[in-house]
Order: C-alpha cells, then structure tokens, then sequence
C-alpha cells in the first residue's frame, strides 16, 4: 500500500515536472523547484529521468544574474507522436501529429457505405498507414467517432450511422498496435479543442455544437469536458424537434438529424431537385449530382429553395440550442462543422430561434459564433486527449 503511494507521488511529480518544462520555451532545474514547490534534487533527477526518455533536453543558458548561468531545458517537439483519427465523416481521416499539436503527416481513404458501412478493414488501413510514416515512438493512438462512447472501457457504445454497437475498439486496436488507445465522442473532441487550443483563451465554460454528418455537442464545464452518467451528455442530435416527423436512425421520428445534419441537407435537397428540375440546384446537380458543395454553391448563387431549406435547418438547430442555454446558463456556443459553410445566414437564423426560446436576459448574454480552429480541429482535439493522459500536459 504504502509502496503504492509512493508510486503514485512519484509520477505526479513526474507529471508536473514535465508540465512545467512543457509551459515554457525553457526553463531552469531551479525556477521549476520554484513553481513546483518540489526540492531541487527531486528535480535534477526527474529532469535526469525526462532527458533519459528524450522528452526534453538542454537548449541553452539564461542571463547571469551573477555567478554561473543556469542551464535551460525544454520540452523536444518532435520526441513523440500520436495517431489521430477522425471516424465521423463520410471520408476517414488520420494524422501524424507531434507533442504541440503539430499535424507532420496526414492521410484519408473512403469511409465504407451501405452494407460494408460497420467493416473496420478502412480504419486499419489509415492506422497502418500512419504508424508506417511516424517518425519516433507512437505515444498512443486517439480516435473520435460518432456516437455513445464509453472512453473509459473505449467501447463504442452505440453509433447509429455506422451500425457499430458495443464494440470494443480500443481492445481490437491495442491488440493489433500494441501502444495505448483513446476512444472517443467527435463533438466531445471538438470541445476538448476549443478549449484547449480556442481563441476564448482563459474560459472555463463552452458549449461546442457541431453539425456534419450527425449533430452533436460537447460541454466543458469548470475546465472539463462534461460526458454525462452514461456518456450522452451533448446527444442533442437525436433530441426530437419535429411532431411526427422522418424515422432517424435511431428509430425514433423527428430527431435534429433528420432535418439538420449535412446528411439530410443533402437528401432533402434531392427531393428540391426532382421536383424542380428549373431550380439553379438541379441545373448545377445535372452536371456535378448532389453534395454539400453543391448545395453550398446554389445557396450562395441565390436559389430560394435551397435557402429556405437551410433557414429551417437553422432554426431547429435553434431549439435545441435554446435548450442547451436554457439547462447550462453557458455564455459561450461555437458551431462547428461542414454546415458552416453556409455562413453567417446559418449564425442568424440560429441567434433569432434562440432569442424567441429563452429567458431574454440570458440569450443576450449568450455569444453564439464559429470555430476558428479551421479542419484539423479534431485532430487537435484527440491529441489533446493522448497527450494530458499520456504525460498530463498540457
Ligand atoms: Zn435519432
């Protein structure tokens, strides 16, 4: 027991050692006692043990302030890399990403469709691939994806529009890699981002929507991310907004995902397009068929159609983020996703929902805007996730 402990005591040093070199460019044995509260000699020898590891070595000197200069260490960038993977669109996406969240090499292939859409064989391919062109030792593997996901067990729980239940995906990738694996929920991932490498800099609290393929959210609260007693916390894509409306995937009728997510834009789209074969969609989807592009260009080319389809999108994502303000009282909401490509309109539509359904006084407190984390956001994410579990930075 005791044993135990001083086990225990001795990686929170670690941790907090590696911590402190990591905040700064470098930093001297001595101003990390200072900040850590630890000795000097415990120090010297973590420091002893990281320069061991290759985790940091001796950049340089610091100015004198009389006597011998001390000596600085620093964290090395490139002495690890994680794998990321992005499951939660229709192409799967992979990288190489090193200790400051530096994406060094990238890769994607097709996710499987139809029948095949649950096969893993893609999900090994990206995986093989990357760990093939790493360049130092992988520090773990971090994948995101739609869906219940257990992180603790990295079980995939439930995930509606890959047909994936229970499934145990960490244990299949620890046993083909070998190294350690993280599993977990895309919207949460975007909200470890925002938080961690967003523009709001000191916040504690953010809620992250983010709207793709499917709908969900990811809450921080007081610093960390919330998932809930059963993971779902945020699984606002299946909160029901429309009386009677299209069967979801999930069984139930009318959830936010049958009229709001990119892949019901698209199919209602479709519908647009048969049923006015005139309109400056159907035109454009004659040559090129429907994707989001598509629809993105016929709603900037002016298309009525098309522009009322993506008003109500907006306006039920609207409810349901009146109900996320309404439970949480959270200041900030950032929209993240392909369906900001429909820009400021969709900010609009959503701000005007959210003031008709809330306590006026908090909707204008409220500040609802987009990432600026740009597309490697979830890469960012996920390598957040490896790194503070891995070695507790940042
Ligand atoms: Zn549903």
């Amino acid at each position: 027991m005791q044993k135990a402990t001083r086990q225990h005591t001795k990686e929170h040093n670690r941790r907090l050692v590696l911590k402190t070199i990591f905040e700064h460019g470098g930093i001297s044995r001595a101003d990390i006692a200072r900040r850590t509260k630890l000795t000097r000699a415990t120090v010297s020898e973590i420091v002893g043990s990281l320069m061991d590891a290759g985790l940091v070595t001796e950049i340089g000197v610091a100015a004198s302030s009389g006597g011998k200069p001390p000596v600085l260490v620093g964290l090395v960038d490139d002495a690890r890399q994680s794998i990321c993977v992005d499951l939660s669109t229709d192409r799967y996406y992979g990288a190489v990403v090193n200790l400051r969240g530096k994406i060094l090499h990238r890769y994607a292939l097709q996710a499987p469709q139809g029948e095949e859409r649950a096969s893993l064989q893609p999900v090994y391919e990206l995986i093989d691939h990357l760990m093939g062109i790493a360049t130092a030792p992988v520090l773990g593997i971090g994948v995101s994806t739609p869906g219940l996901v257990d992180t603790r067990e990295g079980v995939i729980r439930q995930a509606v529009n890959r047909g994936w239940v229970d499934l145990p995906l960490r244990e299949l990738l620890f046993d083909r890699y070998h190294c350690p694996v993280y599993v977990a929920n895309d919207s949460h991932m975007m909200a470890l981002a925002e938080y961690t490498f967003g523009h709001l800099g000191q916040i504690e609290n953010l809620v992250v929507v983010k709207i793709s393929e499917g709908i969900g959210a990811g809450i921080v609260i007081g610093g960390r991310l919330y998932c809930g007693d059963g993971f779902g916390a945020g699984e606002i894509g299946h909160f029901s907004v429309v009386e009677d409306g299209e069967r979801c995937s999930c069984g139930n009728l009318g959830c936010l995902e049958t009229v709001a997510s990119v892949r019901a834009i698209v199919r209602h789209a479709n519908v647009i397009a048969e049923e006015h074969p005139d309109s400056l969609l159907a035109r454009r989807a004659a040559a090129e068929g429907i994707s989001l592009a598509t629809v993105a260009w016929a709603f900037h080319a002016g298309d009525p159609l098309v522009r009322e389809l993506v008003r109500a999108a907006a306006r039920y994502l609207g409810v349901a983020i009146a109900g996320l303000i309404s439970l949480l009282n959270i200041h900030e909401v950032i929209l993240t996703g392909e369906f900001v490509e429909f820009g400021d309109f969709v900010l609009e539509e959503v701000r005007k929902e959210v003031t008709r359904r809330v306590l006026p006084r908090m909707a204008t407190e409220t500040h609802i805007a987009f990432s600026t984390l740009g597309s490697d956001a979830m890469f960012l994410g996920t390598s957040a996730l490896v790194l503070a579990e891995e070695l507790g930075v940042p």
